[in-house]
């Protein structure tokens, strides 16, 4: 490989520095352009202290770089759902077979700075306040902003990844290409984050190794644990129309609306209407985009190639499987990066298309279906299925979370198996009716072991 080569990285949030850790280790300078201030050494602006779900997918790409171990001491283990009715009954759904199936929450602020502590070990330049303003991708040359001085500086790389986000500045310039193929859908749901606080003994005083859900039908409330006894709580709510942002204007509106829907919550939540008025109101898109690459100069990774809504909890499993997906292809090609630009779009873009498509569906099965009687019966049976099966129906939140299979194939699986339950659920209310002989039939017909597929 030519290691004297420098790749120049856009954007300091989650994917660059953990490409720039691997990047370093094959043995190439990296230098990362980020347009925000150094968020070890700045506090962080409201709203952006939301909680992360880490998941098989990013683990690995954790381990790969030598940082899982030591980032598992600041995440907590979430080993399922805890559905909170509206009368405050507790139900709890395990998320996988057994105790080694769990996702783990983890703040974003601590990972972002663990991350960028590791990167700058390797020998990473971090530029910070530096906004990227545009690119000629022709040449690869950078226009930089100091976001302090306002001073504008141009540097030059024969290879630039785009790793800034969903409101990409080097997308932006990709679209002025002719045949540049982009969608976009927002959600007319908007997101805010919220706090419930600590015990006066600074213990959770939810239980800890949960998501807690607080589905509504059309809207919901979610809490994920912090290692410091807090939860992390984000509300998913329409931006217009009725219990939308739009018609939460008050502090009475929102404590009535509270009392009504959420009033668990609400007990432990005694800066309610500072955190609902202090923080944003997010809003949530899936980006589509092709090419993510020109002439083996420029390439798009993460968010600026896929943003996708978070209702799978995984964006950056997906994005940091980009990263160790690009490094394998580096392995077997060297740094020729036409082939590997062109092949990394090759073997992700199909799987990145899918797992945009299971976000937004599974958004209906959070804030709605998980309250629902005859989901929880169907679940049960998918268990039941695992458990009989278990190299042939693996369900499909399992095989996007706790496996490495292609997203794609997690995608065109996970819709055979659900014609499946279909069929074996619609005749019966109790789990010893279940046509075994059937089910039988059916995996042997329509699934292959799932370790054939990978
Ligand atoms: C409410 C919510 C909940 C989520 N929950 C989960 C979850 O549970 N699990 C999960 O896997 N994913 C989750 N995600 C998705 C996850 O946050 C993203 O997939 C991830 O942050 C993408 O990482 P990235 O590095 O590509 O982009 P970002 O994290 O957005 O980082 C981009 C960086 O680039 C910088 N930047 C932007 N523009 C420029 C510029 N012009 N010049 C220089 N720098 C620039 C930004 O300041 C930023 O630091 C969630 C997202 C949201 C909104």
């Amino acid at each position: 490989m030519n290691h004297s080569q420098t790749i120049k990285l856009i954007g300091g949030g989650l994917n660059g520095p953990l490409l720039a850790i691997l990047l370093a280790s094959r043995g190439f300078r990296v230098e990362i352009y980020e347009r925000r201030p150094d968020i070890r050494r700045v506090r962080m602006s409201a709203g952006r202290s939301i909680n992360l779900a880490l998941s098989t997918r990013g683990i690995h790409a954790l381990t790969e770089a030598g940082l899982w171990q030591e980032l598992q001491k600041i995440a907590i283990p979430m080993k399922g759902r805890m559905i909170h009715s509206v009368a405050g009954d507790l139900t709890f759904q395990p998320y996988g077979k057994d105790a080694t199936e769990v996702i783990h929450s983890i703040s974003r602020a601590e990972l972002n700075m663990a991350l960028l502590s590791a990167a700058e070990a390797r020998g990473a330049g971090i530029h910070f306040q530096q906004r990227c303003t545009g690119i000629d991708l022709g040449s690869g040359k950078i226009l930089l902003r100091d976001e302090q001085t306002g001073e504008e500086t141009i540097v030059e790389s024969s290879v630039v990844i785009g790793c800034d986000g969903s409101a990409s500045a080097i997308r932006t310039e990709m679209l002025k290409q002719n045949r540049f193929n982009f969608a976009q859908q927002y959600l007319d749901y908007g997101y805010k984050e919220l706090t419930i606080p600590a015990s006066p003994a600074r213990e959770h005083v939810l239980e800890k190794h949960a998501l807690h859900i607080w589905p509504r039908g059309n809207y919901m409330l979610i809490a994920l644990p912090n290692t410091d006894g807090t939860f992390a709580c984000i509300l998913f709510l329409p931006f217009e129309g009725a219990d939308s942002f739009a018609s939460l204007a008050t502090p009475f509106d929102v404590l009535r609306f509270f009392e009504l829907q959420f009033p668990d919550a609400l007990e432990l939540m005694p800066q309610l209407t500072d955190n609902y008025f202090g923080n944003p109101t997010g809003a949530m898109v899936t980006i589509k985009c092709s090419p993510w690459e020109v002439d083996g100069r420029v390439l798009l990774l993460g968010d600026a190639a896929h943003a996708i809504v978070p209702f799978f909890g995984q964006g950056i499993n997906c994005g940091f499987e980009d990263c160790t997906s690009l490094m394998e292809l580096l392995g077997w090609h060297g740094a020729d990066w036409t082939s590997v630009f062109r092949k990394f779009q090759e073997a992700r873009k199909a799987n990145t298309d899918a797992i945009a498509d299971m976000a937004v569906e599974n958004f209906v099965e959070m804030r709605d279906r998980v309250g629902d009687p005859r989901f929880l019966f169907r679940k049960k049976v998918e268990q039941a299925m695992e458990a009989k099966y278990p190299r042939l129906f693996v369900p499909k939140y399992s095989m996007v979370t706790f496996h490495r299979v292609p997203y794609s194939v997690a995608l065109t699986r996970g819709r055979v198996q659900d014609r499946m339950l279909t069929e074996l659920c619609d005749p019966i209310t109790r789990i010893e009716d279940l046509d075994w002989d059937l089910a039988g039939r059916l995996v042997q017909r329509d699934l292959t072991p799932l370790e054939e597929v990978s």
